[in-house]
């Protein structure tokens, strides 16, 4: 079986198109493609109680994003900025790169 890969990548810009915060954009964090998720900067926020330590001697709460389903985001395209499919193209050199289905650029 090949190796499951995500639609989006590390530093991908993406629309959340499904749960609380749907239609917010942010960047990739993190994939995780075995998962089937990723982090997106400012998406699913979780507040979580930090023990104090030597660098906050109080102990706190800190805001962290957690992982989201990877089929809850949409690639939004650099070059005519809307969220949109990818699909699939072989460069001459074998390089399989995403094509834009709204504009046709290619995005890697
Ligand atoms: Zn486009």
């Amino acid at each position: 079986m090949a190796l499951s890969k995500l639609h989006v990548k590390k530093d991908d810009e993406v629309m959340v198109i499904a749960g609380n915060d749907k239609g917010k954009r942010g960047k990739v964090l993190k994939a995780f493609p075995k998962e089937e998720r990723v982090v997106v900067e400012g998406i699913n926020i979780r507040h979580k109680h930090q023990q104090p330590s030597q660098d906050m001697p109080q102990g706190g709460i800190v805001e962290k994003e957690a992982p989201i389903y990877s089929s809850n985001v949409m690639l939004i395209c650099k070059y005519c900025d809307q969220p949109t499919k990818t699909g699939t193209e072989v460069l001459d050199s074998g390089e399989k790169v995403r094509v834009c289905k709204e504009c046709g650029e290619i995005i890697d």
